[in-house]
């Protein structure tokens, strides 16, 4: 059964009423040491902690995170670095400066520039990268892939992807050639608000991209990263799709670690407004309910957020970070005048970045995986 069978049976309007009905007592219930003690991951509950009810036991749910993070990970923050492939896409997202519909310069990097652009992530300490491309499978193929990957793989301990969704036996020859993660967001849950958005091209199939965790679960990738794009819809409804979402995965898939990331829209070409807008506190909020109600997830927060709430954020639940960011293809090496995929917010040096958790009383680790680990 994939994920998209199983929230058939739950309705976005149905999750949305029986948050706002949640009582303070149900909070409460949520947050017993014998709910705790359990481990208990019925949904139900997840559903009490992003509750509107629950905004005034934030504090409390924010201790909670911070207990569970130290005693799952420890003191620690992994780094790693996007690096963009390509721009060139053939879907239509309103909320994408990549969308086929704006007119922007498009670059897709030789492998002799990818691997340029990367040695310049190894010399700042990375040795976890994530390649980023949009969807455009005449510019970014398999065989293109698995050359830079093979290209990379002496440079990095651990390479992801975020790039378009793809079959099974397509993902298996990517882990072959080297990539241990897959980072796909679904964006939105809303299946209505999904079929809005996405105006044009293969991602208009939400079938195709809900089930692609899947895929990848079942290529064997060691790490499947989640996410909703926030500020498209109501944070605590899409919070809780994605908790399901992660559950299910993890209970499918427990050989690999979900993790889970937090985009916030940025602003980007095109001009999209998010409808409706997630606050510094709202995202505390999701975070660390989720940190609560899946102890085991990892934890990504971008360059998409300020320095400040970067910072205030790593005792809560984070476990890993992006540093350095450049969202342009080309951009490390000055080699592109093309439009980045959104504006980021923490303009910091990976240096700096490291410096600061280290000042917080956290490690920076620029290496938390290698492949020998399961030869
Ligand atoms: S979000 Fe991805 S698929 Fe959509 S336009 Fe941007 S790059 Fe293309």
């Amino acid at each position: 059964m994939t994920f998209d069978n199983v929230i058939e049976g739950h309705s976005w309007d149905d999750i949305t009423r029986q948050i706002a009905e949640k009582t303070p007592e149900e909070v409460r219930e949520a947050l017993s040491p014998g709910m705790m003690d359990s481990g208990g991951t019925d949904i139900d509950r997840f559903i009490s902690l992003v509750s509107p009810a629950a905004d005034e036991a934030l504090e409390e749910i924010a201790q909670r995170a911070q207990l569970i993070t130290e005693q799952r990970f420890g003191r620690i923050v992994g780094l790693y670095a996007p690096m963009y492939l390509s721009n060139s896409c053939t879907n239509s997202c309103l909320y994408c400066s990549f969308n086929a519909s704006n007119q922007i310069d498009r670059e897709t990097l030789s492998v002799e520039q990818a691997v340029s652009e990367a040695r310049h992530l190894h010399d700042e300490g990375f040795r976890h990268i994530l390649l980023v491309s949009g969807e455009d499978l005449k510019a970014v193929n398999l065989n293109y892939l698995k050359e830079v990957v093979s290209s990379l793989r002496p440079l990095f301990d651990s390479i992801s992807i975020e790039i378009y969704p793809m079959e099974t036996d397509q993902y298996r020859e990517l882990a072959q050639s080297g990539v241990d993660g897959l980072i796909i967001y679904q964006e939105t849950y809303n299946k209505d608000l999904y079929a809005q958005v996405h105006e044009a091209g293969k991602k208009t199939d939400y079938r195709w991209r809900i089930e692609t965790p899947e895929r990848g679960g079942a290529a064997g990738f060691r790490r499947i990263g989640l996410g909703s794009l926030l500020g498209l819809d109501d944070w605590r409804t899409e919070a809780v799709y994605l908790a399901m979402h992660a559950r299910h995965l993890m209970r499918k898939y427990w050989r690999s670690q979900v993790t889970i990331s937090f985009p916030r829209l940025r602003p980007a070409v095109g001009g999209y407004e998010p409808p409706c807008p997630v606050s510094d506190r709202d995202l505390v909020h999701m975070l660390t309910a989720l940190r609560v109600f899946l102890p085991d997830a990892g934890i990504l927060l971008s360059t998409r957020e300020s320095k400040e709430f970067r910072d205030n954020m790593i005792p809560l639940g984070v476990t890993s970070m992006s540093a350095g960011s450049c969202t342009q293809v080309g951009g490390y090496t000055g080699n592109s005048a093309t439009a980045g995929q959104f504006e980021i917010a923490d303009h910091r040096t990976p240096e700096e970045v490291a410096e600061t958790i280290k000042n917080i009383g956290y490690e920076p680790v620029w290496k938390d995986w290698d492949a020998a680990f399961i030869r």
